[in-house]
């Protein structure tokens, strides 16, 4: 059986360059190795919907902003299927019958929910829909038979959510659905990259990002003001590399290639970093060539956006056909799931 991708992203914000690096630019290499049979990316808007309820307008609109950060950064529509969450109504009704087969104390454990609802306030009011929120992406992974969900760090419980429900299901009914695999970023600055304020998560609610739609010169003022290694006073001392943002972010973005062109003057990353350790390198020669690195990167994916921003139409035109796709494919998993629950009485 060919191997199946489903990610996607939730329109609470433009896309950042911490998505760029954890999962986006992963699927754009994936997309274009020709290694998978299909490639499904789901603009998670009901998701979004379970923490913003009161602000339906937010989400509206940024379904377009991550429509164009996809499409910017490589995402292609004859490749990959792009498509929005909430037109495909076999997912909610997926939904509703994977939640009885998972407990209560099951959805408390699981920690990326944990750490949100506090991110959140939620507290003692968390929405119930927020809750299940890991149910409704397992129906998400599984509707579409996806046996890979390349993703950040903090997906990881949830794909093992998906996994259990998975096993329950087939279990109790018969071998149905297909178990998938997280693929999480190779490098270890991608995983969870930081924002520009230092804290262990660049994040849409937190304010501390880079966008993919950032001007130039937006990006030389972020990274300037990035936080270094504190006790690295003057160029003469020695400095600190690890959990150091300015270097974390050049783990994250700097190719060889960049130093030939950018800063002949090292051959790569670690002979920049070794000379940091040993004293004599100013953070703002560091800076500079971060920030170098970083509009090389991010200047293909301006042009292109500048390119779709012009025809919104035809954007909204390619997430209509990826939706119809979705829900074809859907449809026939909710018919396998109904058949083997043996609830297709008609
Ligand atoms: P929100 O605050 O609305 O939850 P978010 O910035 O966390 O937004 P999501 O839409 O939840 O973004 O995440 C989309 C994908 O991007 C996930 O695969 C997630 O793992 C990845 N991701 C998000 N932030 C980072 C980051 N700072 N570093 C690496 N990967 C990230
Ligand atoms: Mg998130």
């Amino acid at each position: 059986m060919g191997k199946i991708i489903l990610t996607g992203d939730r329109p609470t914000g433009k896309l950042h360059v911490g998505h760029y690096v954890g999962s986006l630019r992963r699927r754009v290499e994936l997309q274009n190795s020709g290694e998978f049979e299909k490639i499904y990316i789901m603009i998670a808007d009901t998701q979004a919907l379970t923490d913003n309820a009161e602000n339906p307008e937010k989400i509206r609109q940024n379904i377009i902003e991550v429509a164009l950060d996809y499409l910017s950064a490589g995402l292609d529509p004859e490749k990959s299927i792009l498509f929005i969450q909430s037109q495909v109504p076999q997912l909610t009704e997926l939904t509703m019958f994977y939640m009885n087969l998972v407990t209560v104390s099951r959805l408390q454990r699981n920690p990326t929910v944990k750490s949100e609802i506090q991110m959140r306030n939620f507290e003692t009011s968390i929405p119930v829909g927020f809750y299940c929120y890991p149910i409704s992406q397992a129906s998400d992974i599984t509707a579409f038979k996806a046996t890979t969900v390349p993703a950040g760090e903090d997906q990881e419980p949830m794909v093992e959510q998906t996994r259990e429900i998975v096993r329950k299901f087939n279990s109790v009914y018969g071998e149905t659905l297909v178990e998938p695999e997280i693929l999480l970023p190779d490098n270890d600055a991608c995983l969870r990259l930081p924002g520009t304020d230092g804290k262990a998560k660049m994040s849409k609610s937190l304010g501390n990002c880079i966008y993919l739609s950032e001007t130039a010169d937006e990006v030389k003022k972020k990274v300037m003001s990035m936080y270094t290694d504190p006790d690295h006073l003057r160029v003469e001392d020695p400095g600190k590399v690890e959990g150091n943002t300015v270097f974390t972010y050049l783990d994250a973005f700097c190719k060889d290639e960049y130093f030939e062109e950018f800063l002949p003057d090292y051959a790569n990353l670690d002979e920049l970093k070794a000379h940091y350790r040993r004293g004599g390198l100013g953070d703002v020669k560091v800076k500079k060539f971060l920030i170098k690195v970083l509009n090389a990167e991010l200047e293909p994916i301006r042009k292109r956006r500048a390119e779709y921003e012009k025809d919104i139409a035809y954007v909204y035109e390619i997430l209509k056909k990826g939706s119809e796709t979705a829900r074809e494919v859907a449809q026939k998993t909710l018919d396998d799931v109904k058949a083997a629950m043996k609830i297709n009485y008609f």
